[in-house]
């Protein structure tokens, strides 16, 4: 289990499972942020709606309680994916919305989950990173962004903030807050059931069809079904290359002293990456400590899920050399725990939301490392789309796309393997050279990933 849901004295109560077939208006399978936020906007807009959610393990079982807790108003993807079926800008404005939504949701509903504004810091270690950090905000303008959205700070204006041993500048951004991720899925949960939603736990789908889910106590009969699986999709039948289940890891620090956060500085709740090929992601927890994640073993042959969250060694390891080469006052400070989680990566890397009246089948996720907000936007234009209203959300281009499937195996093993080895070996390279990588920017390309 993940550091988060321990911090809690672990998951709520199990919730029973579903022992009868049934029939209802919107069945969603599926109980991390995409499944619940659809049935919180579902419900607020259409109180008569008959909504259940159907959830394998239990809700906040899968990366919504384990994630970094980065609430981000950016999204994964290349822009050029996105520009082909719409308006790019009006999705980046809409999901730089959403943080504040997201924010404003927990406000009204007093759902306490550490959420804190504070912004995102990406930390330039050495003089290939500070390269890859003026052209990321140089980027940022062409696609429409302003100066206030995303920019450089210097070492100076970083240290001020947070001091990262050997950066050598940052770029900036507001749009992005902290949250106490499985707080945030609890206060959720119960939001949702509150409203009449009902949720079964430990009810298995094996095959979502059209209007309907099959579980083990019989067909879910509904006018929408909403898979919300992300990482586990390859679970359900017919959708095993749909997307890959790649894997993130994470470390938690004990709570750090007085003296180690005025050593460190960080007294706002900004959110930190480092800017390699394969970065590093951390957050300030509200309770003082610091969590650092990664990409770790990126992907197990065949789509393997990784369970409970074992984390190998060798990950943790450089989690925390990582840590320590950041912030080498927690040299000393002993590592508390370390979790693992699978979240759903689609070929061209960019996420999609879908409903089609036609078979009664929605669906969204897709996010890459980048769902805790983007599931809230999610939830709103699944509300519109199956409610048959057209709005500003509806309009989005990540609206109805259909992304290709992965590769079959052995090809999407040795594929994922090798992209994640070369961007291990363009690091190396631009350490040593101090200038960013051919080959990093070969493997951007070829992968589809930037
Ligand atoms: C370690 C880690 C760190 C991350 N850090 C961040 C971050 O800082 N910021 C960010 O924006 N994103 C982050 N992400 C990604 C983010 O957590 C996810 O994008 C987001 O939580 C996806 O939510 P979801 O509801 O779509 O999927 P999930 O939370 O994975 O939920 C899917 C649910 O479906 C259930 N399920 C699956 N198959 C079935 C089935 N057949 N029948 C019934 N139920 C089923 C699962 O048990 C699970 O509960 C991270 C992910 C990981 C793993």
């Amino acid at each position: 289990m993940g550091f988060w849901w321990r911090s809690l004295g672990g998951p709520p109560a199990p919730r029973a499972p579903l022992d009868h077939p049934l029939e209802a208006d919107v069945a969603i399978v599926g109980a991390g942020y995409t499944g619940l936020w659809s049935a919180y906007y579902l419900k607020r807009a259409e109180p008569s709606l008959r909504i259940v959610m159907l959830e394998r393990e239990f809700a906040g079982f899968g990366a919504s309680g384990r994630n970094g807790g980065w609430v981000s108003g950016f999204f994964s993807g290349p822009p050029r994916v996105y520009e082909r079926s719409g308006d790019y800008a009006a999705l980046q404005r809409a999901m730089f919305a959403t943080v504040d939504e997201l924010g404003s949701v927990l406000g009204e509903q007093r759902i306490d989950a550490d959420f804190r504004k504070g912004g995102h810091l990406g930390v330039a270690l050495g003089h290939a990173q500070l390269q890859r950090v003026r052209s990321e905000v140089r980027q940022a303008g062409v696609h429409g962004l302003a100066r206030e959205d995303l920019h450089e700070l210097s070492a100076a204006e970083l240290a001020a903030r947070v001091r990262v041993a050997g950066a050598l500048g940052a770029s900036f951004s507001p749009h992005l807050a902290r949250v106490h991720p499985a707080k945030l899925l609890r206060g959720l949960a119960s939001a949702v059931t509150a409203l009449g939603v009902s949720i079964y736990e430990q009810t298995p789908v094996s095959e979502i069809r059209p209007r309907e889910a099959l579980t083990p106590a019989g067909p879910v009969r509904a006018r929408w079904v909403l898979r919300a699986t992300e990482g586990y999709t390859c679970g359900l039948k017919g959708l095993e290359r749909a997307l890959v289940p790649m894997n993130s890891s994470m470390i938690v620090t004990e709570p750090l002293s007085e003296e180690t956060w005025r050593e460190i500085g960080w007294s706002g709740a900004e959110v930190l990456s480092d800017s390699a090929n394969v970065y590093v992601y951390l957050q300030r927890t509200g309770d003082g400590r610091i969590a650092i994640g990664g990409r770790g073993v990126p992907y197990r042959f065949g789509s393997r899920t990784d369970g409970a969250g074992q984390t190998a060694p060798s990950t943790i390891a450089s989690l925390t050399e990582k840590l320590h080469e950041m912030f080498p006052a927690t040299a000393g400070v002993p590592i508390d725990h370390a979790w693992s989680g699978v979240l759903g990566v689609p070929r061209d890397w960019c996420m999609s939301v879908a409903a089609d009246p036609a078979t009664g089948l929605a669906w969204a996720g897709g996010y890459v490392g980048e769902g805790v907000a983007a599931a809230n936007l999610a939830g709103r234009t699944l509300r519109d789309l199956i409610l048959g209203r057209r709005s500003e959300l509806t309009a989005l281009p990540w609206v109805g796309r259909a992304p290709a499937r992965w590769e079959p195996e052995p090809l999407r093993w040795a594929a994922i393997q090798a992209v994640y080895a070369l961007y291990r070996r363009a690091d190396r390279d631009e350490r040593r050279a101090g200038r960013l990588s051919r080959l990093g920017r070969l493997v951007d390309r070829a992968s589809g990933r930037h």
